[in-house]
Formats: structure tokens, C-alpha cells, sequence
């Protein structure tokens, strides 16, 4: 039997990569500090007998008996107020998380696949973004924490390669949604979906002409599979290319969910991007992987997801987030 290693693994997109590989017929070792991650995404496996919890900080030591096949590094804060909170953290998991995860490989002879981002593109000038453009990232700025640990664990990765003939593969994740999103992340989607829900108005920032590109969860995992079983070393974008403003967005989510509260305009936050679209040739040719899951379907799916949580959650994640 396989054995693979989760880094962030009851996290957002780490939950979701335990459910694939334990389908898949691997032995799945989920590690996570359970700073952002929350072990309800993972309650549902920890009665499999393939399938282990490790509560571990992956910026200290990691200590793993036994052979290690793969090595998937999806630890980090991802939404612009968890790297506004907690900046240092995000840094570290993304420079010495890295580090100890490529070391990790070395020894096991391990492939490892470590997730990057769209991020690294910064605020775009160019448009799609394809992975030979290099970027537009302000380093001191609010994002900079993590698109600089971003930029530095591509780099890290790269080096590990060559100079250590680690077996890696790096994904440029782009903006993904799905059930198991924090409700209280602060990204659009449950902002949004969680405003719906309590009757408040959706707060979109700037005056929402800025474009994401948004993609279902279970299309971005099948990505990262036929990456990881690939044999191509370079970064890889994968999202959908579907282009939607942020305006348009939150209409279609008031349509979908037939809720009449109102939108109103905050201050757009400092360097948000204004465009994200993935160019993904790549992933067509290389990996023949493409997205099928349309914008409607997912978002019913995932505000199904968020429609089950009590109104006690509702109320009781949103304080916490304001706090
Ligand atoms: N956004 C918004 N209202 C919110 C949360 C986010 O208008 O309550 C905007 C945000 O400014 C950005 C876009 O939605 O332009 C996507 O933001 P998100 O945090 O989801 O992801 P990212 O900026 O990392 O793509």
C-alpha cells in the first residue's frame, strides 16, 4: 500500500486530498496544526483504518516511521485576512514548512507536489496569466507575506530538483471554492453566502469590476492527482477560466440562493488584484485535464454546505471573525 503525507491535510483543500487518496487505495497521513484547519473536515476518516492524524506544526521537525511515497505540502494560510492576522506563521509554514517537507522527501525518496498560487502573479499586468509570466507583487505590501513564502517555497522547490534530485511537482492554485470553505475566511464566496444566510448586505469591495476565476473543489483535486502521477517538474496553473467580476458575482449568488438583501461598496483592500484568469494549455496538453464542473452547479453544492450549519454557527463564526 501507498503511503502519502498531507501536510494542512484538515484544511480546506487537505481534507478534500485525504478523501481522493483514501479513494484511491492509499495509506493517507493527515498532519495539521489546526490553526486554520478544523478536525470536522477529517471526522469522517478517522475510523478508517488507512487513514492517521498527525497534530504537528510542519515548520518544526517532522518525524514520520516508514516509508513515504508522496508528500503533498498544502499547509498555509490562504485567504487575505488569515495572512493579515497571522503573517508570521504564514511566512514560516511557507519558507521552514517547505524546507522541512522537501527534507522530508529526500530522505523517503519521496515525490513531493507543494502548493503554490495564483498569488505569485501578484496584480497582473498581463492577462490571462500563463506560468512563463513572472508576476507583479508588491513585497511590503499586506499580500506580500504570502506571495513572497509562495514565490520562495517555487524557488526552494526548484533548488531540491536540481540540485538534489528531489522528485517535485508545484501547482499554481487558483481560486477554488467548495464545501469546507471557513465560513469566517474573509474570501468572497462565504463572506457572501454567510451574509445571505443572516439577512445582511453583501459587502463587495472596491466597485466590483475586479475579475476572479473561480473553480470547483472536486475538478482542482483531480488536477492536482494526474499532476502528482505525472512526471513534469515546472509549475502548473490550474483553475477554471471562467472570468466573472466581483459584482456579477455576488448577483448571481443572490439569484441562486433567491435572497433580496442588498450590496453595499467598502473600500477596496490594498493591491487586490483587478484581474485572474489561469491560462491552462498546460494542464490541457500535459496532465489532458480540463474543468467540468460549471459555475451553478458548484455554487449550489457549496451553499448547500453552508445552508446546513445552525444559526448558532452562523452567528457565532461571524463574531469570532470580526473580533
Ligand atoms: N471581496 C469582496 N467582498 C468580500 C470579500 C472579498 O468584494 O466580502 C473581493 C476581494 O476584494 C477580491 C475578490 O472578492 O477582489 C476575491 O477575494 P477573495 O478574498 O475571495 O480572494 P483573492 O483576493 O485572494 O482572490
Amino acid at each position: 500500500m501507498k503511503r502519502v503525507l498531507i501536510t494542512g491535510g484538515a484544511g480546506f483543500l487537505g481534507s478534500h486530498l485525504c478523501d481522493k487518496f483514501i479513494a484511491e487505495g492509499f495509506y493517507v497521513i493527515c498532519m495539521d496544526n489546526l490553526i486554520t484547519g478544523n478536525i470536522k473536515n477529517i471526522k469522517h476518516l478517522t475510523s478508517n483504518l488507512n487513514f492517521e492524524f498527525y497534530h504537528h506544526d510542519v515548520t518544526k521537525y517532522i518525524h514520520i516511521s516508514g516509508s513515504l511515497d508522496y508528500i503533498l505540502h498544502f499547509a498555509s494560510p490562504a485567504s487575505p485576512i488569515d495572512y493579515l492576522k497571522i503573517p508570521i506563521q504564514t511566512l514560516k509554514v511557507g519558507s521552514l514548512g517547505t524546507q522541512n517537507c522537501l527534507g522530508l522527501a529526500k530522505a523517503k525518496q519521496a515525490t513531493i507536489l507543494v502548493a503554490s498560487t495564483s498569488e505569485i502573479y501578484g496584480d497582473p499586468l498581463v492577462h490571462p496569466q500563463s506560468e512563463d509570466y513572472w508576476g507583479n507583487v508588491n513585497t511590503v505590501g499586506p499580500r506580500g507575506v504570502y506571495d513572497e513564502a509562495k514565490r520562495f517555497l517555487e524557488a526552494l522547490t526548484m533548488a531540491y530538483h536540481t540540485y538534489h534530485q528531489v522528485d517535485t511537482r508545484i501547482v499554481r492554485i487558483f481560486n477554488t471554492y467548495g464545501p469546507r470553505m471557513r465560513l469566517n475566511d474573509g474570501r468572497a464566496l462565504p463572506a457572501f453566502v454567510g451574509q445571505a444566510l443572516r439577512n445582511e448586505p453583501l459587502t463587495v469591495f472596491g466597485n466590483g469590476s475586479q475579475t476572479r476565476s473561480f473553480c470547483y473543489v472536486s475538478d482542482l483535486i483531480d488536477g492536482i492527482y494526474k499532476l502528482l502521477m505525472s512526471n513534469y517538474h515546472l509549475p502548473v496553473n490550474i483553475g477554471n477560466p471562467n472570468e466573472i467580476s466581483i459584482k456579477e458575482f455576488a448577483e448571481e449568488i443572490q439569484a441562486i440562493m433567491n435572497i433580496q438583501t442588498p450590496i453595499v461598496y467598502h473600500p477596496l483592500p490594498v493591491d487586490d488584484p483587478k484581474q485572474r484568469r489561469p491560462d491552462i494549455t498546460k494542464a490541457q496538453t500535459i496532465l489532458n485535464w480540463s474543468p467540468q464542473v460549471d459555475r451553478r452547479s458548484g455554487l449550489m453544492k457549496t451553499i448547500d454546505y453552508f445552508k446546513n450549519f445552525t444559526q448558532n454557527e452562523l452567528y457565532e463564526l461571524h463574531r469570532e471573525f470580526k473580533s
